[in-house]
């Protein structure tokens, strides 16, 4: 899981004592009250997920959680992204904020809303620094091309890994609603940032009818699974058009997830 420090760990527990009196408080909000929840990914581990939906289970406002870290293992992303499910089943009015698809994965298992960010700043919290002098700052995007939602692999890439892969090949031509017609490898530099994310609220504003317009929470999980179902095929569909069979697109654990591939948790204990 998370690499968690000792006096996370110990801060953790003393809050954790104190859920039954905080329980007792938070029914008392305004039900129109929007609890903002930055917190670390360690509270959607096994060993506290259960804590944070005893503190939270029972107010009826709204709580929108801003998730900071990421999990340090392969294992630890399944259970974070297993975890994530078990807020939206046993908290009512739960939404992810500052968020990439997995705001997706929490509305079409019942989630209230999210908000994904349009860059890759916005898709994160940074958890705080003891240490003023080190506290990090995050940059925009992590280098010059932006990271781009794309659509055909329902993932976000840097705009220079698809340059690299496609090579001297032009790559998929996008047209959605921003683009009208735009290689996907041509997001290469800053200058191409607001673009990115013009394109990348296209294509959410594109998926979006599809996934919401089931009257059921099993019709939304269907249309949410078919969608990445679509991204893990689209990842073959590149590999096929670069040919290149060292250099290849591989769905992340998060897309197979999604998808229904939950092997990941094989590791899980209790
Ligand atoms: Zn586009």
């Amino acid at each position: 899981m998370a690499d968690t420090s000792a006096g996370l760990r110990d801060l953790m527990a003393r809050w954790a004592t104190t859920v039954p009196r905080k329980r007792e408080c938070l029914p008392s909000l305004h039900p129109q009250t929007v609890l903002s929840l930055p917190i670390d990914i360690a509270w959607l581990s096994d060993e506290w997920i259960t804590a944070l939906i005893d503190l939270l289970g029972s107010s009826p406002a709204p709580k929108a959680f801003m998730l900071g870290g990421r999990p340090a293992t392969p294992e630890g992303m399944a259970i974070m992204l297993a975890n994530l499910r078990r807020l939206a089943d046993d908290i009512p009015q739960v939404a992810l904020f500052r968020t990439d698809l997995a705001g997706l994965d929490l509305i079409a298992h019942g989630g209230l809303a999210a908000a994904i960010g349009t860059s890759s700043a916005l898709r994160q919290v940074i958890p705080p620094s003891q240490n003023p002098a080190t506290r990090e700052t995050p940059a925009e995007e992590p280098g010059p091309a932006p990271n781009l939602l794309v659509r055909d692999l329902v993932t976000y890439l840097p705009g220079s890994v698809l340059a690299d892969r496609f090579g001297d090949t032009r790559g998929p031509l996008c047209r959605c609603l921003h683009c009208g017609q735009r290689w996907l490898t041509s997001f290469l530099s800053r200058g191409d940032w607001r673009d990115a994310r013009l394109h990348g609220v296209a294509i959410l504003m594109e998926w979006l009818p599809g996934l919401t317009a089931g009257t059921s929470r099993a019709h939304r999980m269907a249309a949410w699974t078919r969608l990445c179902l679509r991204g893990i095929d689209g990842h073959d569909a590149y590999n096929r058009m670069t040919g290149d069979p060292v250099d290849r697109f591989t769905p992340g654990l998060p897309l197979t997830f999604w998808a229904g591939d939950t092997s990941g948790l094989h590791a899980r204990t209790g």
